[in-house]
């Protein structure tokens, strides 16, 4: 499959580029041809509105006045129905072709409902619940004035030291690209015009989740095949899913920064792969192309990252304030402008913004409602992992006559995590101290924190040590804060922050039973308490509706059935640790000291990706093919080879789970994964019962992108083995091959 043509096998009832409609697109011409130049650069220009300093300050000012010149695209950061509607109305009423604006947000897991944080939602292994809480994040932000969310993010990462990870799906492209392609349907619907929906953004290209040692922004270094194969999957599948955005990422990707990338926002996302949206800019990314040594200066930058495919600049003003002089000196064309030009105001269409530029301002969402609340709290339960329930601790017995709940973050806001709206404002969530009293309501519910949220302060750990004593069953609820992770918000150290240790330490040794709640934005390395509690909850940071989530949970209204969609690493020191790695020469062998391992480290993750306990057990039968043989013809037309996996419930209650199907490619012309994802069936089963779920691998699936620069993806020759389970540790006995 060669440069040109689009990746083979998009999904069922997905349309090629060239097959959708466009009829706007004359209309956009038609405007394109009135327009004077400072018009035209004034549409690549986003400007940032600060809630904090209000109209005449800041870049408030300027983008009022720029509106009023019809010399501004897009206005990030202000939201509600009658302030948007206000600057709007200048841009449409006052300027001279009335072209609208687009407001943008990050909306990343909800504005008003806080759902769990993108890393939770991807331990659902759930594109379906990704779907309908994408349409309720939508709904909301919508009603507000804001046409446009900057999600999903699709960075495939190895790196929990990134506080990133928290907004991403960890370390699985093919988990990444269904999830993220499963938002991007649910923000954008099948018409952008609808009063509903928003367009989404792809984010962040490329290979952000590369950022060496993990910290935030920093270098990426990446082979030509592994950049296509790990971090551009998932961003081939938001195109498919008619993302209507992609923005740029501010790293260097092996030394060109993606702002000035032309191979990948050009080359690879506008010419293979036909993407006719918008690519904005990151956070005055632009500007930071002389920062990265790669620009002599501003008029610089801006010919650099507009040459390499970048239409809308955002927070810096280089495109708009250089722009006619470049145009002058022969650096940038016409030709180029007008395209940029054209992808903004085709958007603009596409949002029924030149029909319907205002939002109804007595229909405005403005707070949580009650289906929008029991999205959330669902969603948070399904995104739960049980990370271990050593002699059944879990569920709770809801007939306790006594609970202690303990640790810093059983009442704390923190549980709303990262990118959670504009915080001040969105709704204080459900603590998990007040969920478990509604939860028992007939027990004696204690609650002492023991450490505070940092961890620094121990004074308490005696009286929680006492509370725990005194009740029947104690929760311990522990993490690390919202600002621990997200943007900028990386940890050289990724164990529990502070004094937590000792606060378990401290229960572990009373004697009192007790079960631990993990709440967090990354992997944690959970180090030697883990032998020590007989049960712990990965519940993320869960959202508005944490607190009750994670007592449906406790007390097993919920049977858990999320994975991990990330490894978590035993030490810092063995980042980067994940399931679909190469084999070295020397793969980690117990009895022979001279392979791959650490000598102070067991092998492998502490858990690894796909791991997940429930309260009921599973039984995953042989994959049965339809066929065991397929013939390169019969592939390149687009045959598949159909996997059937028979999962049973053998425990005694209904439960979840998640099937999972691996495939190793054991010999090829570049070294292949040990085993990559290949599909995933989360199924919901009665006791006793079982079902059938089905996968189908086509050329897609069974190939991989080589170094070759143009694009070249081939399925070759030979054997592919296939392993069903319910985590990434395969067992080699139950694999099959295909031919
Ligand atoms: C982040 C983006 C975000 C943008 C706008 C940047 O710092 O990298 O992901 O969309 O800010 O808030």
């Amino acid at each position: 499959f060669r440069r040109g043509e689009p990746p083979p096998g998009p999904p069922d009832g997905v349309r090629q580029p060239s097959e959708r409609p466009r009829p706007y697109e004359p209309r956009v011409q038609a405007l394109l041809g009135r327009m004077t130049v400072d018009e035209k650069l004034g549409q690549l220009q986003q400007l940032a509105w600060s809630a904090d300093t209000g109209p005449g300050r800041g870049q408030n000012a300027e983008a009022v006045r720029a509106a009023r010149r019809g010399a501004l695209g897009s206005v990030l950061n202000l939201y509600g129905a009658r302030k948007t509607n206000a600057l709007q109305r200048i841009a449409v009423e006052e300027s001279r072709l009335g072209i609208p604006l687009i407001f943008g947000l990050d909306v990343i897991h909800g504005l008003w409902t806080t759902f769990p944080i993108p890393l939770a939602q991807a331990a659902g292994f759930d594109p379906a619940v990704a779907v309908r809480d994408a349409e309720v994040s939508a709904r909301e932000a919508r009603s507000n004035g804001v046409h446009w969310t900057f999600s999903p993010m699709m960075d495939v990462t190895h790196e929990p030291r990134w506080g990133r990870i928290a907004e991403g799906n960890g370390e699985d492209p093919y988990l990444t690209a269904a999830l993220g392609a499963a938002k991007v349907r649910g923000y954008q619907g099948d018409d952008l015009a609808d009063n509903d929906r928003v367009a989404a953004c792809a984010k962040h290209l490329a290979a952000y989740g590369g950022a060496e040692g993990g910290r935030d922004y920093n270098s990426v270094d990446v082979s030509e095949a592994r950049l296509r194969n790990l971090y551009l999957g998932p961003f081939a599948a938001a195109v498919e899913a008619e993302v209507a955005t992609v923005m740029a990422a501010f790293n260097t990707v092996s030394g060109i920064p993606a702002h000035a990338n032309r191979h990948l926002l050009t080359d690879i996302l506008k010419e293979q792969w036909q993407f006719d949206g918008v690519v904005v800019s990151d956070y005055l990314a632009i500007r930071e192309l002389t920062v990265h040594g790669f620009a002599a200066d501003g008029a610089d930058a801006a010919r650099l990252a507009f040459n390499a495919g970048v239409d809308m600049e955002m927070a810096s003003t280089l495109l708009a304030r250089n722009g006619k002089r470049l145009l002058r000196n022969g650096r940038i064309t016409m030709a180029r402008l007008d395209d940029a030009v054209a992808r903004i105001l085709r958007l603009k269409f596409r949002l029924g913004l030149f029909r319907r530029p205002y939002v109804d301002e007595d229909a405005a969402i403005t707070k949580p409602t009650k289906a929008a609340r029991s999205a959330a709290r669902e969603t948070a339960a399904r995104s739960m992992v049980l990370l271990r329930n050593h002699t059944s601790a879990l569920p709770l017995s809801t007939s306790a006559r006594s609970i202690a709940v303990v640790g810093p973050f059983a009442d704390s806001p923190d549980l709303k995590g990262s990118w959670a709206g504009p915080w001040a404002v969105t709704p204080r969530p459900v603590t998990v101290a007040d969920a478990v009293k509604a939860a028992v309501p007939k027990a004696k519910v204690t609650h002492v924190r023991g450490v505070d949220a940092q961890g620094k302060d121990t004074d308490d750990i005696v009286k929680a040590v006492a509370a725990a004593r005194a009740a029947e069953v104690t929760v311990v609820v522990i993490g690390e804060g919202a600002k621990l992770s997200g943007e900028a918000s990386v940890r050289g150290d990724i164990s529990l922050p502070g004094k937590q240790e000792e606060l378990i330490a401290a229960i572990a040794e009373s004697g009192a039973p007790f079960v631990v709640v993990l709440v967090n934005g990354r992997p944690l390395t959970i180090g030697g308490w883990l032998e020590s509690a007989p049960a712990v909850l990965e519940a993320w940071h869960p959202g508005l509706e944490g607190g009750n989530a994670i007592a449906d949970v406790l007390f097993g209204k919920v049977n858990p059935g999320g994975k991990l969609p990330v490894s978590f690493p035993r030490a810092v020191g063995q980042i980067p640790v994940y399931y679909n790695h190469e084999n070295t020469g020397r793969p980690y062998d117990p009895h022979n000291p001279y392979t791959s391992r650490y000598l102070d480290l067991p092998d492998g993750p502490q858990f690894a990706f796909g791991y997940g306990l429930s309260y009921t057990t599973f039984d995953i039968g042989e994959p049965r093919l339809s066929t065991r043989r397929i013939a390169a013809d019969a592939l390149r037309q687009g045959d598949t080879v159909d996997v059937a996996v028979t999962v049973r419930n053998t425990g005694r209650r209904t439960g979840d789970e998640v099937v999972q199907l691996y495939l190793r490619d054991p010999v090829a012309s570049i070294v292949q994964p040990v085993r990559r994802l290949c599909g995933f069936r989360r199924v919901t089963l009665d006791a006793g019962r079982s079902t059938t779920v089905r996968f189908r691998l086509s050329a897609e699936d069974l190939g991989f992108w080589t170094h070759d620069r143009d694009g070249n993806f081939v399925v070759e020759k030979g054997e592919i083995r296939l392993y069903a389970g319910n985590s990434s540790l395969a067992e080699a006995e139950r694999t099959l091959t295909i031919t």
